[in-house]
Parts: structure tokens; C-alpha cells; sequence
């Protein structure tokens, strides 16, 4: 079976983990603020904020925004739940806005006509989808214009970038997964950036039962436990040394399948703007609603495991339900949502892996 996901561990991984774990230093300790400045560093931003996964990252980077009770925050209904669920533990109330079909990412044109409307929304969370950045020449102009706080979720986007920019630096703040499917992975564990001095000063109180920074301290604010360990910032540092070319094999797969199935006419290849490096967190092809469940069983007969994200749109989750969202509100993320389909693109497929997926695809009999 050829795997949709297949992390790689490392003889580093193995060596600082265990110097970890021998120093006894388990919880704080040097590899979580090494991390920390190598993760910023590599993501362009100031300052990095080392936690204990992406959804915590998420919140966090919210409260630095200062987003709480009643405020609305503007966002993409076509994600991973804890996109908006971040919203909703701040008290605030997500606003989904319809994604641009071809991109997946949220429409900067829609957006606009929200923020037109609403008038008073207080942030945007917008999420830079299976690895490829939103249009950030649009979003910053409209930020611009509006002013609200801008918060990226780059949970799938580590090294991305737009306008040869790394994407983490462009909001006030950005958040980051390393859990055990992304790009790089700490088991556990995530990392929310800025590059705001105040905003990196109160994300740390956040972090840490709102304490206020310094040896005994008092608590002055509502934090929490969001620490990231020592053994996992030790994982973290030896990964991110790989990264770079893990991603460049990604694009690479992603390259070799997009010329094969480019004329196939039953799927649709991924669309890559200019200006944009995507990193294949997810290397995700449109299929006819009629024609999906058919071919995860052919491949799956055939040893190749794929994976639909996300089947649907958020507000339809029942939770979302209970809150009064509506079905209908983002076509485009609902035709999305029906059509979607990933493929294994990771860095531990051989070249055998890669052209059997190809020939596997090819060979489908299309109804
Ligand atoms: C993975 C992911 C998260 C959450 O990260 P965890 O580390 O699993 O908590 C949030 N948003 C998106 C888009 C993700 O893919």
C-alpha cells in the first residue's frame, strides 16, 4: 500500500531526543527557544512562540490580535475545523466567506463585499490551503483599506511563499501545526509567529497561565498551559533542517504528476498562481461528484490510499448547525468540499511509488 502520509525520522531526530531526555530537562528547556528562533528565522518573522500544537497556535495568535466577546472575525469555511473553532474559543463569531474556486483559498473579491457589509469585523483568519498562499497582494491591500487584524493559519504552509516572501510573516500574527501529518512534525506541537515586540510579549503570557514574564512571577492575565517540551522542540529543530528538501521533492512530484494528468478528462490538476511557491502539503485534484467514489476504490484496489479534505464545509458541521449556520452560504466551498480529492505527494515516495500512482491514474475507465 502506498500511503498518503509517511513521516520521516531521522538519525538527528533520534540523537537530540535522546540527549533530551538524558539531560532530564523534559518540559522548558534550550531546544524549545532554539526552535523557536531557527522556526521565525526560516519564516521571515520577528518573533516565534513555540506551543503545544496548531489549534493551540490558532488561539493563541487570535488573543494577540486582541480578538474576544462578540467580536466577528472574517474567515474560510473550506479548512480543517480548528480554523474556525479558534474563533469560536475567543467568544467571537466566525463570518465564512466563499473560497475562489480554482485556488481554494478564501476570495479576496467576497471578502471585500464583507467587509463592505458587516462593517465592524475585527480580524481575518485566512488559511493558506493544502500549501499554497492566499493572494496576499489583494488581502494586504484590503487590509489596508479596512483596517482589521490579520491572522494567518500557514498550519499546512511551512516555507510557502508569494512574492518570494515566506508566508507566517505577512499578518499580525501566523500559526503553524507540527503534528505528525504536516510537512515537518513534532508529534505534537505548533508555533505561532509576529513581528510585533508587544503582540510576542503577551503571546508568551498566553502561553504560560498568563504570567507575566520573569523568575516568580504573578499571573495578570487568563492564559493557559500551551507550552511546547523540550523533547519535541529537539524533534522540531532536527526536522526543520530537512525541510527545505522535503518541500523541494513535493514540488518535484507534484511537477511530474501535473504533466501526466493535465489531459486527463476526468480530473482537474491543482492551480498555481503566479507569484506563489506551493509546498504540496496536499497534492489535490478535482473530481466529478459522480465519479470520486469510484475512483478512491479503484486506486485503493490498486494499493494507493487517497484522502478527501475536507468532505465539508464547516458551518455545516453539526456544532456550526446548533450555532444557526446555514447550508448554502459558500457555494463555491460546497462544490469544493464534493469534489476534492489528495493524492499521496510526500517525500518518502520512491520513484517506483510516483510512476505506479501514474499509471494507476492513467489507467482509470472513467464513466
Ligand atoms: C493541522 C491544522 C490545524 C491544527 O493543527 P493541530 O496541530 O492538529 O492542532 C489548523 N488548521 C489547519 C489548516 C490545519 O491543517
Amino acid at each position: 500500500m502506498i500511503n498518503l502520509v509517511n513521516p520521516v525520522i531521522g538519525l538527528k531526530e533520534k540523537l537530540l531526543t535522546r540527549e533530551v531526555l538524558n539531560s532530564k530537562l523534559l518540559a522548558s528547556g534550550k531546544y524549545v527557544s532554539q526552535f523557536e528562533q531557527s522556526f521565525a528565522k526560516y519564516s521571515e518573522a520577528k518573533f516565534g512562540i513555540a506551543n503545544s500544537n496548531g489549534t493551540v497556535a490558532l488561539h493563541t495568535a487570535l488573543l494577540m490580535c486582541g480578538v474576544g466577546y462578540g467580536d466577528k472575525v472574517a474567515t474560510t469555511p473550506f479548512s480543517f475545523v480548528a480554523t474556525s473553532n479558534s474563533i469560536l474559543f475567543c467568544r467571537a463569531t466566525p463570518i465564512f466567506i466563499d473560497i475562489d474556486p480554482k485556488t481554494f483559498n478564501i476570495n479576496p473579491d467576497k471578502l471585500e463585499i464583507a467587509l463592505k457589509r458587516e462593517k465592524n469585523i475585527k480580524a481575518v483568519l485566512i488559511v493558506h490551503l493544502y500549501g499554497l498562499p492566499c493572494n496576499m497582494d489583494m488581502i494586504l491591500e484590503l487590509k489596508k483599506k479596512y483596517g482589521f487584524k490579520l491572522i494567518e493559519d500557514a498550519c499546512q504552509a511551512h516555507g510557502a511563499k508569494f512574492n518570494n516572501k515566506k508566508v507566517g510573516s505577512f499578518g499580525d500574527a501566523a500559526a503553524f501545526s507540527f503534528y505528525a501529518t504536516k510537512n515537518m512534525t513534532t508529534g505534537e506541537g505548533g508555533i505561532t509567529l509576529t513581528n510585533n515586540v508587544k503582540a510576542n510579549k503577551y503571546g508568551r503570557q498566553i502561553i504560560n497561565h498568563g504570567k507575566k514574564l520573569g523568575t516568580h512571577s504573578k499571573c495578570v492575565i487568563l492564559g493557559y498551559n500551551y507550552r511546547l517540551t523540550n523533547i519535541a522542540a529537539a524533534l522540531g529543530i532536527a526536522q526543520l533542517e530537512q525541510l527545505e528538501s522535503w518541500i523541494k521533492k513535493r514540488i518535484k512530484c507534484a511537477e511530474k504528476y501535473n504533466n501526466n494528468f493535465k489531459n486527463l478528462n476526468f480530473l482537474r490538476i491543482p492551480y498555481v498562481p503566479e507569484k506563489c511557491r506551493h509546498v504540496f502539503h496536499q497534492y489535490t485534484i478535482r473530481v466529478l461528484i459522480k465519479e470520486r467514489e469510484n475512483f478512491i476504490k479503484y486506486l485503493l484496489n490498486n494499493g494507493i490510499e487517497s484522502r478527501v479534505y475536507y468532505d465539508t464545509v464547516l458551518y455545516k458541521e453539526p456544532l456550526y448547525k446548533q450555532l444557526g449556520y446555514k447550508s448554502g452560504l459558500c457555494i463555491e466551498a460546497e462544490k469544493a468540499a464534493n469534489e476534492v480529492l489528495s493524492l499521496p505527494v510526500h517525500p518518502s515516495l520512491s520513484k517506483a511509488n510516483i510512476d505506479r500512482i501514474i499509471e494507476v491514474v492513467k489507467g482509470y475507465k472513467h464513466t
